[in-house]
């Protein structure tokens, strides 16, 4: 790949198609709710148990009364959409997201603000996102205002779920797979949606805490041509033997190079990532296809040039970035996605290298600013914020 000049973001990035598909105004939460059908469970969790589960939260361990669903057939469409039980599924074990891995996800939060209500953060961002998944995966994609209104017809039936605690939030986790019984390799006639609840902590316990990185040199979580910008579960597979490799060099995280130059930094196996320069300045690599477009970097990027920042979207080497961290030009990485938020990134190491990297005035300034928005404490002047109860 060439090295190309650097691009300001300040038209490019921020055009994205996703990003202007995000800009669109969703309805009041009061007209799309009752789309999904609320059956109660009879065994939801006592107040009690639901307390009890409430208290030192994890990540991702924890799931609430009720789910989501909606089943698509091949010629009928999306029907039955529901708020049932939260419980084991009945699947074929012909089930074709089996075999073949026919699947996709989103994640994004719902916050209790200080007031009680309840507010999610740019839903038809992941709306689109999901549909974009859908496209490269050959699943059928949902109206994106069925997508937002499975969300707040969840979180209205497990309100009381939603934590209140600081860094704790309300997990959502939509997904879509191919539940045909059916062994024959194409796109499946028989296709499920569902939304989950996980009530959470802060995904990395400690606060701001620097993690270490290990930077993968053989392996790659995309190709071009490939799934790398659509949230599919094969990415997240294929990523994790790479993970076990960084565990066993003592670090964190893992971070992938691009597969056909081998020497530029892509993402995490599920962030996007950031650098700070000396001068303020922030580079994040360019959305090659091969990344998966952040709604975390989007937001970011905006509030880093409504801040006054220069942003730039670059090809950013690791060759480059070593030397940049040894001479001083480069003071902080980070990395960032719904789940995590911001985390400053102190370490990379890999074959032959093992930086470290001190800065991080930056990265807590632009965590304080997104959370802040989040949870309600600052302005929120592009309207991200939507009220689900
Ligand atoms: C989900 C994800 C991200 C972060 O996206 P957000 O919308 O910010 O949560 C980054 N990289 C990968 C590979 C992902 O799957």
């Amino acid at each position: 790949m060439p090295e190309t000049a650097a691009a300001a973001t300040t038209s490019s990035s921020l055009e994205t198609p996703l990003a202007h598909a995000a800009a669109v105004a969703v309805p009041d939460a009061n007209d799309l709710a009752g789309r999904f059908l609320l059956a109660p469970n009879p065994e939801a969790a006592s107040e009690a148990e639901r307390v009890q589960a409430l208290t030192d939260l994890h990540f991702g361990s924890v799931f609430t009364d009720h789910m989501a669903h909606a089943r698509w057939t091949r010629g009928v469409g999306w029907t039955d959409h529901e708020i049932t039980a939260y419980g084991d599924l009945t699947l074929s074990p012909a089930a074709a997201v089996l075999h073949y891995g026919q699947e996709i996800f989103e994640g994004i939060k719902a916050y209790r603000h200080a007031d009680g209500s309840i507010w999610t953060f740019r839903p038809r961002y992941n709306a689109a996102r999901l549909n974009i998944s859908a496209r490269r995966m050959a699943l059928p994609e949902l109206p994106e205002e069925d997508f937002i209104a499975s969300l707040v017809d969840l979180v209205r039936a497990d309100g009381h779920w939603v934590p209140s605690g600081e860094g704790e939030s309300l997990y959502l986790r939509p997904f879509v797979f191919a539940s045909a019984a059916f062994l024959g390799v194409r796109a499946a006639d028989v296709v499920d949606y569902y939304v989950i609840a996980s009530p959470s902590g802060a995904y990395f316990t400690g606060g701001l805490k620097p993690i270490s990185i290990w930077v993968s040199q053989n392996f790659h979580r995309a190709g071009r041509g490939g799934t790398g910008f659509a949230k599919t579960g094969g990415n997240y597979a294929s990523s994790l033997l790479p993970q076990q490799e960084a565990a066993a060099k003592g670090c964190d995280q893992v971070c992938f190079l691009d597969d056909v130059t081998e020497r530029n930094l892509e993402e995490l196996g599920g962030m996007n990532i950031m650098v700070v320069d000396h001068d303020g300045t922030v580079r994040t690599p360019h959305l090659t296809g091969t990344i998966l477009e952040g709604s975390t970097r989007s937001a970011i990027i905006r509030l880093l040039i409504d801040s006054g920042r220069h942003v730039v979207e670059d090809t950013i080497s690791l060759e480059g970035l070593l030397s940049d961290i040894e001479s001083g030009r480069v003071r902080e990485v980070f990395a960032c996605g719904t789940a995590a938020v911001v985390v400053p990134l102190g370490r990379l190491k890999g074959e032959g290298f093992d930086v470290t990297i001190e800065g991080s005035a930056v990265t807590s300034e632009i965590h304080d600013r997104l959370t802040g928005i989040q949870y309600g404490t600052y302005e929120d002047p592009h309207n991200w914020m939507y009220r689900l109860a």
